[in-house]
């Protein structure tokens, strides 16, 4: 995978030498030589990870690079590992305090820094589709303009579930204790002891009752834990298994014994990108139920009719079981508008949603097109059996008439449908929706309030 990624350093010698490993990984380099140079550039050029240097005489230091990357919210979603010949225990908890993702010691280990590189470049590309198909969400004007709060925004504190995988007392109790200010956290096999689904699990690779890799890889492979943010407990100076941790889908590593200042940070930040990305989903979910929903009925819209249609027609033509198709409209509708008024009109058109959903199977879509026409769609449905659910329909419409919100005394509803079925090897959704209205047209022409089927000439 391909990527375009930014160094930070102020000297020449080692902008070259990291330029000239990355290359050599087939990743384009942007490179900058000040902190604040940095902060621009991101800003503009959006590169898929930033490599930062800390000590950058004469500007910002790289710690407060990172902390103005990740305050912009043009920049906030870009990994950002911090490299420095500062290996000491402060230097790097202000690196993963000041919201980096990794902090790596010069000399860097080759190894080392690609297999960071490429687990969060990973985990980036899930970031970018997701935020890809929201702004488009947001062009199509079916999702809110503002992300708010913001799980990425660094003064929110983002609580949430900690599972922790690991048979040493010490190290739980450790963990815990960390952890527990900020987060709730339960050990795996305390079942009693879960608040929920976990957003972060702990994974002690260096449990000897249990293999550590086993648990990271079938917690990776598939289910609700699939993209559940995975930190790897190893033994310091363990790089080959650090690796390995990495390379099986965790998402982030932590040495023994663990710093509980250093976990802290981590998890913090581990936990931030997942509440992110949790709510880029389901930003989406809302979306696309928003997209192919009626805003006055909440049946479904035209545009889900259209892409349902497609597929099942086309089914039913390679063999598949028939598709039945119910075109509805309300009989003398435009005098109900005239008599009480288009609110009283709208509170018409809800109540027959409410009685329309509730008066189709399960398996049946109700779509409202626009204006007082509505289609039920019925999959695995022959025409016969339709011509049966559309009588019973009007019946139920017509029986009872409509309580409504300011009308003076409830309101006679009729209704007129038309059916069609799918028929032949050369039948198309377009034929399909034509016979269905032909149909309807033919029952308003003759009285309305009835049932005309175009489904191979029988008629009820
Ligand atoms: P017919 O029995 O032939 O169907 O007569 P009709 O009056 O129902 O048909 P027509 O197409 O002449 O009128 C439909 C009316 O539906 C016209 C329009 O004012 C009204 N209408 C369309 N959309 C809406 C809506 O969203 N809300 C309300 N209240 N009325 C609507
Ligand atoms: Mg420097
Ligand atoms: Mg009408």
């Amino acid at each position: 995978m391909s990527a375009r990624i930014l160094v930070v350093d102020d000297l020449e010698a080692n902008r070259r030498l990291l330029e000239a490993k990355l290359t050599a990984e087939y990743y384009d380099v942007l490179m900058a030589q000040r902190g604040e140079e940095a902060v621009q550039l991101a800003k503009r050029e959006k590169p898929d990870l930033i490599l930062l240097d800390v000590m950058m005489p004469g500007g910002i230091d790289g710690y407060e690079a990172c902390r103005r990357l990740k305050a912009q919210p043009e920049t906030r979603h870009i990994p950002v590992i911090i490299l420095t010949t500062l290996d000491d225990r402060t230097e790097k908890l202000r690196g993963l305090q000041a919201g980096a993702e990794e902090f790596l010691t010069k000399p860097i280990d080759d190894v080392q820094l690609m297999a960071r590189v490429k687990s969060l470049l990973a985990l980036k590309v899930v970031i970018d589709e997701l935020r890809a198909r929201e702004a488009n969400g947001r062009r199509l004007g079916v999702i809110g303009e503002e992300l708010r709060p913001d799980p990425l925004d660094q003064h929110r504190v983002v609580t949430g579930n900690v599972l922790v995988v690991d048979d040493s007392p010490n190290q739980i109790r450790r963990i815990q204790t960390a952890l527990g200010l900020e987060h709730r956290v339960f050990v795996l096999g305390d079942s009693d002891a879960a608040p929920g689904p976990p957003d972060l699990a702990v994974v002690a690779v260096t449990a000897k009752s249990f293999d550590g890799f086993r648990v990271i890889a079938r917690m990776r492979s598939g289910g609700p834990t699939r993209h559940l943010p995975i930190l790897a407990v190893v033994e310091p100076d363990d790089h080959k298994r650090a690796l390995r941790a990495l390379e099986l889908g965790a998402h982030d590593i932590i040495v023994r014994p663990i710093d509980e200042d250093e976990i802290v940070a981590r998890a913090r930040t581990l936990m931030r990108r997942k509440r992110y990305i949790d709510t880029l989903r389901a930003r989406l979910d809302q979306g696309i139920e928003l997209a192919i929903t009626d805003q006055l009925t909440n049946l479904y819209n035209r545009r889900f009719l259209d892409a349902q249609l497609g597929p099942l027609v086309q089914r039913a033509q390679c063999g598949g079981e028939p598709v039945s198709l119910m075109t509805i409209d309300i009989d003398h509708f435009k005098r109900c508008n005239d008599t009480y008024g288009h609110d009283v009109g709208d509170a018409v058109l809800r109540e027959f949603a409410v009685r329309l959903a509730t008066n189709v199977r399960p398996s049946d879509f109700a779509c409202r097109l626009g204006g007082e026409e509505f289609v039920v769609l019925l999959p695995r449905t022959t025409g016969d059996i339709a011509c049966l659910a559309a009588e019973r329909l009007r019946r139920h419409i017509s029986s009872a008439p409509f309580t409504v919100r300011g009308a003076p005394h409830p309101i006679e509803v009729t209704i007129s449908i038309g059916v069609s079925c799918t028929e032949g090897p050369d039948d198309t959704p377009e034929a399909l929706m034509k016979r269905a209205d032909e149909a309807l047209y033919e029952a308003k022409r003759s009285g309305r309030n009835r049932v005309v089927g175009r489904t191979r000439g029988r008629a009820p």
